[in-house]
C-alpha cells in the first residue's frame, strides 16, 4: 500500500467527535475531491476508505444513507442528487457561486483541521518519504484557493499553488511542513512513520559522507562529532549500545560525553592513538549505517 493510501486509511477512521468538524471534513472532501453539477454532488475515487468516509459523514450529518458503487475498473462512486444535494450544499455553504470556504465552516481550529483532512481525502497525494518529499492537493475551484492557503498557513504550512490543466494544485515540498500537515489532519501514526524514515535517511546520508571521507580536516571536526553522536544514538535506539563490542562501547560513550572533542582529544582521554580511535569510530558508523 502506498504511503498516501496509508495516510488516507488512517484519517478516514478517525472518530467524528464534533458535528462542526463532521461538516467541515465533508466540505473538504467535496471541494477537493468531488464535482458539483447543479443539483448533483458526485465523487469518483479509487480509495474505498474515502468513499466509505463520505457515506459515513453524510449519514452522521444528514441521516442520509447511501453506499458507494464500484465500477469494474475499481473506482468507487458516491452521488447525491436533487433536492437532497441542494439542501446539503446550502448547509455546507457551498450552494452559491463562486464557491468559497465559509467563515462558519473554517472558523474553529478543530474545523480547520477537518477541512484539511477532507481535502487530503478528496485529492491528496504524498510521496513515500523514502523516495522524496512532496505532498499535493488538487481542487477545481480557484475561488477557494486563498481560503485554503490561509488554513495551511494557520498550521504553519506554507504552500504554493499552480494551475495544472485547469485545476489548482497546492504543493508542499519541505519535509518539516509535510510532517506538520500530517499532524494537523490527525495522521499521527503515519506522521511518526514519516519522521522515522526521515531520520534514518539523515543518519544514512551523514554516515555515508563521513565513512567516505577518510581524512576529515580540522574545519569538519564539529560536523563530524555531531554526525558521530547522531549515529551512536541511532544504534542505541535500534539495538542498544550495550550490544556492541566493549571496545566500541567505550569510544561511543566517550563521544557522547565529549560532544565537541576532536578525535585526537578523545584518543588522549583513553590513552590510545588517534588512528586507533578513528578505526573504532569507523566501525561504529558502519554499524549505524547498516541499521538504517
Ligand atoms: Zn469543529
Amino acid at each position: 500500500m502506498s504511503f498516501a493510501s496509508k495516510v488516507k486509511n488512517e484519517v478516514s477512521k478517525l472518530e467524528l467527535e464534533e458535528i462542526c468538524c463532521t461538516r467541515s471534513e465533508l466540505v473538504g472532501i467535496i471541494c477537493f475531491g468531488a464535482q458539483i453539477f447543479g443539483d448533483i454532488i458526485k465523487i469518483n475515487t479509487e480509495h474505498e476508505c474515502v468513499a466509505m468516509r463520505m457515506c459515513t459523514l453524510l449519514e452522521r450529518l444528514y441521516n442520509y444513507k447511501t453506499e458507494p458503487a464500484k465500477s469494474p475498473s475499481g473506482i468507487y462512486t458516491v452521488a447525491v442528487c436533487g433536492a437532497d444535494a441542494l439542501k446539503f450544499l446550502r448547509d455546507m455553504r457551498l450552494a452559491s457561486v463562486p464557491i468559497r470556504l465559509d467563515d462558519e465552516i473554517i472558523r474553529r481550529p478543530c474545523c480547520k483541521s477537518a477541512v484539511a483532512r477532507g481535502a487530503f481525502l478528496g485529492s491528496g497525494s504524498v510521496s513515500d518519504p523514502e523516495k522524496g518529499y512532496h505532498l499535493e492537493l488538487v481542487t477545481g475551484y480557484y475561488t477557494l484557493c486563498k481560503d485554503f492557503a490561509n488554513i495551511l498557513e494557520y498550521f504553519g504550512v506554507g504552500s504554493k499553488f499552480i494551475n495544472r490543466k485547469g485545476n489548482y494544485v497546492f504543493y508542499i515540498k519541505d519535509s518539516q511542513q509535510i510532517q506538520d500537515f500530517l499532524a494537523a489532519i490527525g495522521a499521527h501514526s503515519q506522521m511518526m512513520e514519516f519522521v522515522n524514515v526521515k531520520i534514518e535517511k539523515e543518519v544514512r546520508n551523514a554516515t555515508n559522507r563521513l565513512v567516505n571521507c577518510e581524512t576529515a580536516n580540522a574545519g569538519k571536526t564539529a560536523e563530524a562529532a555531531v554526525i558521530q553522536a547522531m549515529a551512536i544514538r541511532h544504534i542505541d535506539s535500534k539495538i542498544g549500545l550495550e550490544s556492541l563490542p566493549p571496545q566500541l562501547v567505550e569510544v561511543a560513550r566517550l563521544r557522547l560525553e565529549n560532544a565537541e572533542a576532536s578525535m585526537g582529544e578523545l584518543a588522549a582521554k583513553i590513552g590510545m592513538t588517534k588512528s586507533g580511535v578513528n578505526h573504532r569510530m569507523r566501525k561504529i558508523l558502519k554499524i549505524a549505517k547498516e541499521l538504517t
